[in-house]
């Protein structure tokens, strides 16, 4: 066996300060787009290429068309509009006239240029009234350019953070793929290459960056085949890693006898306040099922918010629990892990089954008696935070694991509930709707139960889409539902380091609610960086209805169950993903009341009109509001299909928060455009899994250094391949 390697020797853990030109400032621009390793920067793939054969005279250009001008800077000048729009105006004169690059609301743009200074600027062309380019790329060049020696035909565009100009960051990601790719090696035999039509992996990731390749190799196909080669490299490995992390559960030993539900089972179904739906029926017949079988349960349970999953959940653990074993649940958060502590105390009431709480804030004398407890092996339910599964505590009896909201934990931490000595069965549950793509490699190693029905009563909750200047009669109408006896949630965004400031802190926009919008009722307040208590406070107190309306970030995003709850203002919707805004919503509609979900769009027209691709014209700002990135959730409430909307706008990363699952990130591959990559690569990888004794003993060091790479110490196991 190779040992662990080491990043102080892999080449391509080299700094990016180590690479000529990187100086401080440039490493910490670079740093701001998360490069940091030469990897980084060569996996910095360009988001689209350029074809700049021609650079166009400014007298020649076509209104609409695409098109690169070379100039020198003529006018700069900046200036509001009626609408107090702040415009920044940029002319270039070639010999043949004058083009204006115009910038919408980034008044920084002006600092950038200087007047007599050469300039390409590319992008859409709009002749009317005047020649004119909305938000072209600019490039600023040397004073000795001169338009024959520009640097060619096809060039890779890279996204920027503000002060690093194109140019140089192509010149930064070249300089790293000299140190990188004499280290980034093929690991496919050529058999297989040639089998699939695919490219060297080094020579894709020289066409990608456009590096070292004579123009002519720089055509729209070659390039189309660099990315295919590329992303298939991205599924393979995760597809690879995942089957064989599963190849070696698999082989663990297995000795769980759960046994078919008795009296405890039945009593607590019946004495349910409702009926089972026929979907939460037909999911606990799979869960048990699989239970009674003698292999280890790794089951799926996906179901929209609402649909009930805690109590199908529960009744599985009761099943281990009357056979005789302990079953854990474990949450994401402490607030939903105390919610559920609640909850199932609740419905369990009246029967007598331990239950036990174990979090980060469990001290004391209460934790140790939780760990004895624990540690002696009494069937029982415990209920706990990622403390569950932290060192010291031992359920020797462990004989079902559930894991809510999945995705907060990672696919790696999965099996961590139990020794890794022995299986136990693991049931996931989650809310978020995953796309079929998403689930097959994320989720590839698990069964899917599914709950694809809500309870009876259920309704739809109103979602509406509306601008901030209609506050003032967004908070009329929540002190209306007050005074009918409903609570209000009123979102905010995320307060997070990483992110950059929201406009309405949560705890700033608290007192403004609670001292002047509404002086006459009760504000609670309730954020992520509260301590526990305080949370669990302000909870209870919305809970009980001592306060109306709950200030909050998204803490409350899974699990709160308030049913008296009937509306939900979120600021700064934007900044949300759709999936995210449709899991909040699941906060309300709970109860038998009419539920509205009012989502605030601080996006101006012009970010919405440059989301659109160009200008906004007098007169279609409404229109263009219309067509809100979030529309479509006040156009649906099917979870389903607001995912599949979600993960085409904003990419697995942002969706899922991919990083989070220990799944190396997705660079280039697409989730949903590339279906039929991954697909291929899973079937590649499960081919090779296959007949890994075939293979030659260079192939399958390559395949375990690329493994090694992407999972680092998080793919244990791989390596027995
Ligand atoms: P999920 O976890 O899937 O979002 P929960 O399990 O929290 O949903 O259920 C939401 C609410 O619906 C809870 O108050 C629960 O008691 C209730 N509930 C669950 N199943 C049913 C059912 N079959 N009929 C009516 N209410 C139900
Ligand atoms: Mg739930």
């Amino acid at each position: 066996m190779t040992p662990t390697p080491d990043s102080q020797n892999d080449p391509l853990a080299r700094p990016l300060q180590l690479v000529p030109g990187v100086g401080p400032q440039r490493l910490k621009l670079l740093q701001r787009c998360g490069l940091k390793t030469v990897l980084d920067a060569a996996n910095y793939f360009p988001y689209r290429h350029e074809d700049r054969s021609e650079i166009t005279y400014i007298r020649s250009l076509a209104d609409g068309e695409a098109a690169t001008v070379h100039g020198i800077v003529d006018s700069i000048a900046s200036r509001v509009t009626r609408s107090r729009k702040r415009i920044v105006q940029v002319g270039i004169r070639d010999a043949t006239g004058v083009i204006y690059g115009v910038w919408f609301n980034q008044p920084w743009m002006q600092d950038k240029f200087r007047e007599g200074r050469k300039v390409l600027f590319t992008g859409k062309v709009q002749l009317d009234p005047f020649p004119s380019m909305a938000n072209p790329q600019v490039e600023f060049l040397p004073d000795d350019f001169s338009p024959d020696e520009y640097e060619g035909a096809v060039v890779p565009v890279y996204r920027l953070t503000e002060d690093i100009s194109p140019m140089v960051m192509r010149k930064i990601i070249h300089a790293a793929l000299d140190a990188a790719l004499p280290h980034i090696r093929e690991y496919l035999p050529s058999k297989v290459l040639a089998q699939y039509h695919l490219i060297d992996l080094p020579e894709a990731y020289r066409v990608i960056h456009a590096w070292q390749c004579p123009a002519g190799q720089l055509t729209q196909e070659h390039l189309a085949r660099a990315r295919r080669r590329l992303v298939m490299d991205e599924f393979f490995v995760i597809t690879m890693g995942l089957l064989m992390k599963r190849a070696r559960t698999v082989q663990l030993p297995y000795s769980i006898a759960h046994k078919p539900p008795g009296d405890l089972v039945r009593a607590f179904i019946s004495r349910l306040p409702f009926s089972l739906t026929a979907a939460q029926k037909r999911v606990l017949r799979e869960i048990k099922d699989d239970l009674l079988a003698p292999h280890p349960m790794n089951r799926l349970l996906h179901g929209d918010v609402g649909s009930g999953k805690t109590v199908v959940a529960l009744t599985a653990m009761l099943i281990a629990v009357e056979g005789g074993y302990q079953a854990a649940i474990m949450a994401p958060t402490e607030v939903l892990a105390r919610q559920h502590h609640k909850t199932i105390r609740a419905l369990l009431d009246g029967l007598t089954v331990p239950v036990r709480i174990l979090t980060g804030t469990t001290r004391g004398a209460e934790r140790k008696e939780v760990l004895a407890a624990l540690r002696s092996g009494e069937p029982g339910i415990a209920i706990g935070t990622h403390a569950l599964i932290q060192a010291g505590v031992g359920m020797p009896r462990l004989g079902l694991a559930v894991i809510d909201e999945q995705h907060k934990f990672g696919v790696m931490q999965r099996n961590r509930l139990r020794d890794q000595a022995e299986q136990t069965d693991v049931l996931v549950m989650t809310a978020t709707p995953i796309p079929r793509s998403l689930a097959l490699t994320v989720y590839g190693d698990l069964s899917v139960s599914k709950i694809d029905e809500l309870p009876a009563g259920r309704r739809p909750v109103h979602t509406y889409v509306v601008r901030e200047d209609l506050l003032p009669r967004v908070w009329q109408f929540v002190r209306k539902q007050v005074r009918q006896g409903r609570q209000a949630f009123v979102v905010y965004p995320l307060i997070d380091e990483s992110d950059t400031m929201p406009l309405k802190p949560a705890t700033v926009m608290f007192e403004h609610l609670r001292d002047t919008v509404f002086p006459d009722l009760r504000i609670g307040l309730i954020h992520g960086r509260m301590a526990a208590p305080d949370k669990e406070d302000a909870m209870r107190a919305f809970a009980r209805g001592e306060t109306n309306v709950l200030v909050c970030t998204t803490v409350i995003e899974v699990g709160i169950d308030v049913p008296n709850a009937t509306v939900m203002v979120v600021e700064e919707a934007q900044r949300f993903g759709l999936a995210q805004l449709h899991q909040l919503r699941g906060r309300i509609g709970r109860g038998g009341h009419e539920s509205y979900c009012i989502l605030i769009d601080q996006t101006t027209e012009e970010q919405q009109a440059r989301t659109a691709g160009r200008t906004p014209r007098q007169g279609e700002l409404l229109e263009l509001y219309a067509n809100s990135r979030l529309a479509a959730l006040a156009r649906t409430n099917d979870g389903f299909e607001i995912a599949e909307d979600d993960l085409r706008l904003r990419g697995p990363g942002e969706f899922f928060g991919i990083e989070q699952t220990g799944l190396p990130a997705l660079h280039i591959a697409d989730l949903i455009r590339d279906e039929e990559e991954l697909k291929l690569a899973r079937h590649l990888a499960e081919t090779l899994l296959q007949y890994r004794n075939q293979l030659t003993a260079e192939t399958r060091a390559g395949i375990r250094e690329r493994l090694r790479r992407a999972f680092g110490s998080n793919i244990r196991g791989v390596d027995a391949g």
